[in-house]
């Protein structure tokens, strides 16, 4: 087969033959002549695109040619669909050596058989996002290798979140951004991206990234002029012509990853929409502060601590307000020794309250913040035995939670009602 996809990444459709078909469990392989679809490779996604064999147009979905969406372009819609068999599918075959046979060659519709002429059709725009963002990462990879000598032993191009890389060393966030920098500069000089199969003996001569023990020709990517190349790198991917069309390199998250970093990072088109998309956030939030970009951080700090503040006013009014019914004799409180609250109520006041109770109370004590529906948090003990005698006792009705011999706290799913009535029958005893 010829990989034109190798040699022209540029190319958006072809003509070609179906050379060869054989039959595997679920499905059937076919050999083309020539190929313009990439096969899932080297962590970069196989591409997307049609067949149009006769009349009918089918969908290549990640290398696979799904038979079952196969649709008969002379009908309108509405007509009667096609009668291709459902659930068939038809795989690409990209394996060099062939093994099948076609003595069991199966009966197939006239859509698809050897010798057929069909016209292949490639998603060229997703496939141009991901020869912008491959090339960005083999840049900002090199610029890397030529800096610290670490090398990229994992890879991942997404199609909808970070296309990621994993450094076998570490670097400092300045340092990234100084290597990002770096790579963006190639992308300035508009540097030519090539593909190459170099000889054996060439390939000796040559110091080039991902180098690797496999079987046929090496094809090699060289970005830069060849007296002064920017990054030499073993790969099978489709790339760019010229670094300019990469866009942009923007590295997007650094994580420590397996004793090195692992950088996320958007190239091109995709970087463009995440930017929009920032933007879109910054806008909305300047809106919100009514404030503008450059005092985000500052407006946005000013609302938490105003909100912190807020919240200790908060906390003391409401613990003033149970305060004064501890005070002022509470029947309630004075009889079962507990307090509830709402289940917004703060923990470092019904920690506060807990003490008063435990101050003013002989036996147990407890704060209950929740309601009957969705249960009780708690604060419980007592001043007079360890408070954590009280654990067996709530566990039985199904609390859970731990503490100390001041104080314990958790959960309770009870109402309120059977929460007083255990507190009355241990205080009774
Ligand atoms: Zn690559």
């Amino acid at each position: 087969m010829n990989k034109l996809y190798e040699t022209d990444s540029y190319i958006k459709e072809c003509d070609t033959v179906i050379t060869d078909i054989s039959s595997t469990s679920g499905g059937y392989y076919i050999s083309l002549r020539d190929s313009i679809f990439f096969p899932e490779e080297g962590g970069q996604y196989a591409d997307t695109g049609k067949i149009i064999s006769g009349k009918y147009e089918l969908d290549v979905l990640d290398g696979q040619i799904v038979k079952k969406s196969a649709v008969d372009i002379t009908k309108k819609p509405g007509d009667i669909p096609s009668e291709l068999p459902i659930g068939i599918w038809y795989k690409i075959d990209y394996s060099e050596s062939c093994k099948r046979t076609c003595s069991e060659l199966p009966a197939l519709s006239d859509t698809l058989v050897i010798n057929s002429e069909i016209h292949c059709i490639l998603d060229y725009s997703k496939r141009y996002d991901r020869m912008q963002n491959h090339t960005g990462e083999h840049i900002l990879t090199g610029t890397v290798h030529n800096d610290y000598g670490y090398n990229n032993v994992g890879f991942h191009l997404s199609d909808d979140g970070l296309v990621t890389l994993d450094l076998d060393g570490t670097l400092t966030y300045e340092q990234i951004i100084e290597e990002e920098k770096k790579a963006n500069e190639v992308i300035y000089r508009n540097c030519p991206v090539k593909a190459s199969f170099p000889s054996k003996e060439e390939l000796e001569n040559t110091d080039y990234r991902s180098k690797s023990n496999i079987d046929g020709p090496v094809r090699l990517i060289t970005i830069g002029d060849d007296d002064g190349p920017v990054d030499i790198c073993a790969c099978c991917a489709p790339h760019v012509a010229n670094t300019g069309e990469v866009g942009i390199i923007k590295v997007i998250s650094i994580v420590n990853w397996k004793g090195g970093v692992r950088i996320g990072i958007l190239c091109g088109r995709r970087a463009l929409e995440y930017i929009n998309h920032r933007q879109e956030i910054i806008m909305g939030l300047t809106d919100l502060m009514t404030t503008n970009e450059d005092n985000l951080i500052t407006a946005a700090g000013n609302h938490i601590e105003e909100i912190k503040e807020l919240k200790a006013k908060l906390c003391e009014a409401l613990e003033g307000d149970i305060i004064y019914r501890i005070d002022s004799g509470d029947p309630d409180i004075a009889r079962t020794h507990l307090v509830f609250v709402g289940s917004d109520f703060p923990a470092v006041s019904m920690k506060n309250i807990y003490n008063l109770l435990r101050s003013r109370f002989k036996g147990y004590v407890g704060v209950f913040a929740g309601n009957d529906e969705t249960g009780y948090r708690y604060n419980a003990g007592s001043s007079d035995v360890s408070s954590k005698t009280l654990i067996p006792i709530l566990n039985k009705l199904g609390a859970k939670g731990g503490g100390n011999d001041d104080m314990i706290q958790g959960r309770i799913d009870l109402d309120r009602s059977s929460v007083e009535k255990a507190f009355t029958s241990i205080q009774a005893v």
